[in-house]
This record gives structure tokens, C-alpha cells and sequence, in this order.
């Protein structure tokens, strides 16, 4: 057992990877948290979480993140900022391959997440960060007294389109359907805000613009099939999530829609790899879901440990 790294190693620093690593610390595993980028996961471009339990208030989601964060610094998780490659899960001692060097463990929980979805429609690549943007958060404050349009129907396009109001002077709703996808308390403050105005049955089939600015957008009926240009200063797109596992490479089994398989207990089709969170394709996705996944997934990683060191 002696050459074997770590007991428990988690990808990802989002909300199930913090309370994974959370959870193992505090279990006193010999664990290490592997994130690429910043800790925080998609929350951080949140601006404000209101459903989250124990906030009355609602709390900011960068601020969230970093108190789950410190929580489990409190007990010595160590964090490290590095990409993972690729898994080699065939036999009973997994090996992570780093960006830098390779570490092995008995248990691996898997907790990338999701990234925002793209349209895939021309202009999209070409003006992302010159006026195509995925976060209200970080991109709505240079729209003040500006005209904005965002794409979707869910809630992020829903509340995200409502915080966006703060600063814009009109945001054009643009959603595929007659009906919202987002819950409902938030389709009644969308509907009662002046500044929102819905475009129903439409798509984005085109962003114009000029060298290194947004301009106008094409935009379908798809009932009528017309199609008119729609002038605005930037364009966000929230039309959901695709599970971030370029670096499984079929490790473990995707479900059709390339989320990981898991069983009740958080296992993977691999015994001792567990997956928690947005990169399991949970019916709801939420941040209490994600870590409620994860104490699951490192009680799992626990029992299996047990089993296997006698
Ligand atoms: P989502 O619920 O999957 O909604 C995606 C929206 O984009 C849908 O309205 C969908 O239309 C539309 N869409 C998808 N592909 C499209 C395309 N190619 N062209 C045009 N429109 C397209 O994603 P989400 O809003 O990001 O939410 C993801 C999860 O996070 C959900 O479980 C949600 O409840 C949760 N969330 C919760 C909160 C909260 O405050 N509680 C905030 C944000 C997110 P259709 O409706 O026609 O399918």
C-alpha cells in the first residue's frame, strides 16, 4: 500500500469538489483536491445565490465559494493547481497523469462540472470577449445604459437576463420556445420587469458586428420562418451545460449526453471511482445537489478503502 500517493484524489474545486475534499479532510484521508484553474466552479460568475440553505439573505457566489473553500482549508485539504490529463483506471492503484508528473491513488472522485454550452452559430467564436459573453457578472457592468440581448430560456438565462437590468437599458430575451424553462418565481419577476422584452419562438442564427465590437443579431422566428436583424450592443448565451470530461477518454461510462454514469452510491462503472455534481447530469442542478453528491461519493470512497486495507 506504501507506494500508492493518495487514498482519495479529487478533480475539480467546485462546490462538490470543495465538499469532497471537505468531507476527506476533516475524515483525515490522505487526500489532495486538483484544480486547473480557480477554485469556485461556475458559481463564482453568480452574482447573487438566494436558495442556497443558511443565507436568508441570499450571498454572492464568488463569496460562497470562498467560505466552502476556507472550510475545508480549516482542516487541511491540500489544493493543487494543476491540469489532469488523462486516467488510467485498469487496474486497482489508479494513476492520474498531470500536466506535470503522474500520482496514484485507491479512489478518485470525479468532480469537473459543466461549462457553458455554445450555439455553434457563426460570429459566436469570433466576438466571444468583444461583446458574446456567458457571464452577466463578469461582462454586464460595461453594458451600462446599453442595449443587450440573451439567448435561452432556463434559469440562468432567467435571472442572469434580470441582474443584467442593473445595468442595461433593455435586454432582449430570446428563447426558442412560447413557454420558460426557469422556475417560476423567476419567470414573474422577468415578466414584471419593464426593461426585459421577450422575443418567443426565436433563434440566433447569426452575431454581426465590426472588427472588435458586437452589433446586431440574426434572429428566426422558427413558426414563421422570418428572419430580421435585431441591433445590440453584446450578446449572452445561456443555453445550459456540457459535462467537462475531455480528459476521461471513455475511462468510465457517459451516458449519451457525455455525463458520467453513477449509481446511487456515486460509483462509476469503475469500483473506487466516484463522480459528484454537474458532471453526473443530476435532474436537478443545483449547488445543495452537488453537495449532497459529494459527502455520498467520499462515504463511498471511505467503505471501499476499508474493504480494500482490511
Ligand atoms: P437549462 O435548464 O438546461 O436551460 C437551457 C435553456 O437553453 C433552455 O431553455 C433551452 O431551451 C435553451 N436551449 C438549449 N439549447 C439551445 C439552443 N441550441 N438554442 C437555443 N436555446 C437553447 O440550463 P440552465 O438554465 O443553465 O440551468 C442548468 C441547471 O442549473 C438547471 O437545473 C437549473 O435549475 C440550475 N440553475 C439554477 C439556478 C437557481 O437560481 N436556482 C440558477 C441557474 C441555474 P428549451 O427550454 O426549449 O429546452
Amino acid at each position: 500500500m506504501s507506494e500508492v500517493d493518495y487514498d482519495l484524489v479529487i478533480i475539480g474545486g467546485g462546490p462538490a469538489g470543495l465538499t469532497a475534499g471537505l468531507y476527506a479532510a476533516r475524515s483525515r484521508l490522505n487526500v489532495v483536491l486538483i484544480e486547473k484553474a480557480a477554485l469556485g466552479g461556475q458559481v463564482i460568475i453568480s452574482d447573487w445565490v438566494e436558495n442556497y440553505p443558511g443565507f436568508p439573505e441570499g450571498i454572492n457566489g464568488f463569496e460562497l465559494m470562498q467560505r466552502m473553500a476556507d472550510q475545508a482549508k480549516r482542516f487541511d485539504l491540500v489544493i493543487e493547481t494543476k491540469e489532469v490529463i488523462s486516467l488510467e483506471l485498469t487496474e486497482p492503484v489508479k494513476k492520474i497523469h498531470l500536466n506535470d508528473r503522474t500520482v496514484t491513488a485507491h479512489t478518485i472522485i470525479i468532480a469537473t462540472g459543466a461549462s457553458p454550452r455554445k450555439l455553434g452559430i457563426p460570429g459566436e467564436d469570433i466576438f466571444s470577449g468583444k461583446g458574446v459573453s456567458f457571464c452577466a457578472t463578469c461582462d454586464g457592468p460595461f453594458y451600462k445604459d446599453r442595449i443587450v440581448a440573451a439567448v435561452g430560456g432556463g434559469d440562468t438565462a432567467v435571472k442572469e437576463s434580470l441582474f443584467l437590468t442593473k445595468f442595461a437599458r433593455k435586454v432582449y430575451l430570446i428563447h426558442r420556445r412560447d413557454t420558460l424553462r426557469a422556475a417560476k418565481i423567476l419567470q414573474e419577476r422577468a415578466i414584471e420587469n419593464n426593461k426585459i422584452e421577450f422575443l418567443w419562438d426565436s433563434v440566433v442564427t447569426r452575431i454581426n458586428g465590426g472588427l472588435t465590437n458586437v452589433e446586431s443579431l440574426t434572429v428566426k422566428n422558427v413558426k414563421t420562418h422570418e428572419t430580421h436583424t435585431l441591433p445590440v450592443d453584446g450578446c449572452f448565451i445561456w443555453v445550459g451545460t456540457d459535462p467537462n470530461t475531455t480528459f476521461l477518454k471513455n475511462a468510465v461510462k457517459l451516458d449519451k449526453s457525455g455525463f458520467v454514469v453513477v449509481d446511487a452510491t456515486m460509483e462509476t462503472s469503475v469500483p473506487g471511482v466516484y463522480a459528484a455534481g454537474d458532471i453526473r447530469n443530476p435532474l436537478c442542478r443545483q449547488i445543495v445537489t452537488a453537495v449532497g453528491d459529494a459527502a455520498m461519493a467520499v462515504y463511498s470512497a471511505e467503505h471501499y478503502l476499508e474493504k480494500i486495507k482490511g
